[in-house]
């Protein structure tokens, strides 16, 4: 966490599954200067990944172009086929992470070393078998509506989702936050759920606030946790 040397907050996104809408999203948050860690099913940027989620299509995209989308952000790995991992036995899931891992790398040309639970499904067993493949930080699904640095970097909670209704309050008490120790706003979500409700306005509106604070470090998971 060299960030802590000149900073003690620190702001980041995660954005599960690669879908079409992370074009948007990126568009959105290049223009504010907001880093997001992205993470990605690389068996799945095919045409058959199409579902529905309350009337907004949903598809993953194709690895073509996605470098170029993505660059300046973090990949990280979320299962080649966004399997269950408590599920999967021992010798699966290590095969799996490393097959997504290597995947990912060469389409990046960067280190993957994030991962994010799909569905949120963790236990301590999966958290040794991703150490084992060289994973470092895993972020879950459960919001902390709280600042503090992860007690377990193989099982960080964000702050929250960003869906829900405190999520401008929360936005408010980190900027008036004066902290004597490093704190961390961690915002995750997907970015087809910002179809439903003017959810692209209400995000917009959030990063014009976020945003462009000398004391806030904007940093990938990556950069902030490893
Ligand atoms: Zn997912």
């Amino acid at each position: 966490m060299t960030w802590t040397d000149n900073y003690q907050k620190a702001f980041a996104l995660s954005y599960d599954d690669g879908v079409y809408q992370d074009i948007r999203l990126v568009e959105i948050l290049n223009r504010y200067g907001l880093k997001c860690t992205f993470n990605l099913n690389s068996g799945l940027m095919n045409a058959d990944s199409v579902w529905e989620a309350e009337g907004v299509k949903v598809e993953r995209m194709p690895p073509e172009g996605l470098p170029e989308l993505y660059r300046g952000h973090e990949i990280a790995s979320h299962l080649t086929r966004h399997q269950n991992p408590v599920e999967l036995d021992d010798e699966t899931l290590h095969a799996d992470i490393l097959r997504d891992k290597a995947a990912l790398e060469s389409l990046f040309g960067s280190d993957v070393r994030g991962f994010a639970y799909p569905f949120g499904a963790a236990d301590s067993r999966v958290k040794q078998v991703l150490a084992g493949c060289g994973i470092s930080y895993a972020r879950g699904v459960h919001s902390t509506h709280a600042f503090d640095l992860p007690a377990d970097l193989l099982h960080i909670s964000p702050t929250c989702r960003h869906k829900e209704d405190t999520l401008f309050a929360l936005a408010e008490r980190f900027i008036a936050l004066t902290p004597d120790c490093p704190q961390i706003f961690l915002l995750w979500g997907h970015s087809y759920e910002f179809d439903m409700q003017r959810g692209w306005e209400r995000f917009e509106r959030f990063c014009e606030r976020i945003a462009g604070h000398d004391d806030i470090f904007y940093g990938t998971c990556g950069q902030i946790f490893i």
